[in-house]
């Protein structure tokens, strides 16, 4: 099963993402933790992914396009992965599509996280006094806010228009877990008819 997040910041796309992936027994792809990992080796193209990530503004397409292209490939994405983070830009979008195309693989669902602006800016006040990351000040959400609204904005269009059925747009301002039980229940209802249509075309066959 392979799964999109997108949403702002703050949105809850990595909490919801992470239940998921227990439940499915798929990898949670998240390029912020990803990125941050990264981050514990010291050279120069990590110390600017750290300036770019501190200050609020994106990575370059080019490492996350190839952190993406050889995290799925890995074996413990057989079974499908959750993209949580990405992706984040038009071009990532389509290098996605590429990728996925290649190795003839389909997305099952996307997930739209949306809230309201001054909900997102207070979670992330609330998350940088337990979580104390440096992107979590006041400035940079301003920052990361506004990147969201240029830049992946237009990446929840573009999937809109391009797969409509399988896009669905969440409410992000209810409790954890009952955001989790509508979207479980929705992928399990999925599974059971893909299932259901697996089984039916074998036994045409
Ligand atoms: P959040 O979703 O709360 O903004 P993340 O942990 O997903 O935080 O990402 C933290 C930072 O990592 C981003 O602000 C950005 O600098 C960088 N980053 C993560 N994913 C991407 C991406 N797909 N493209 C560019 N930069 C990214």
């Amino acid at each position: 099963m392979i799964l999109i997040f997108l949403g702002p910041p703050g949105a809850g796309k990595g909490t919801q993402a992470k239940c998921i992936a227990k439940e499915f027994n798929i990898p949670h792809l998240s390029t912020g933790d990803i990125l941050r990992f990264q981050l514990e080796n010291n050279n120069e193209q990590t110390k600017q992914i750290k300036k770019n990530m501190d200050s609020g503004q994106l990575v370059t397409d080019e490492i996350l396009n190839s952190i993406i292209s050889n995290r799925i490939c890995q074996k413990d994405c057989n079974n499908g992965f959750i993209l949580d983070g990405y992706p984040r830009t038009i071009n990532q979008a389509i290098f996605l599509e590429d990728q996925l195309k290649k190795n003839s693989l389909n997305i099952d669902y996307i997930f739209e996280i949306s809230i309201e602006d001054t909900i997102v800016i207070s979670r992330i006040n609330n998350r940088a006094v337990i979580e104390k990351r440096v992107d979590d000040s006041d400035v940079t959400i301003k920052t990361r806010l506004f990147k969201y609204y240029e830049d992946t904005k237009p990446v929840s269009n573009f999937y809109q228009k391009k797969y409509g059925l399988i896009y669905k747009t969440i409410d992000g301002n209810q409790k954890i877990e009952e955001l989790n039980s509508k979207l479980l229940k929705l992928l399990k209802k999925h599974w059971f008819w893909l299932i259901i249509i697996y089984l039916l075309l074998t036994s045409a066959l």
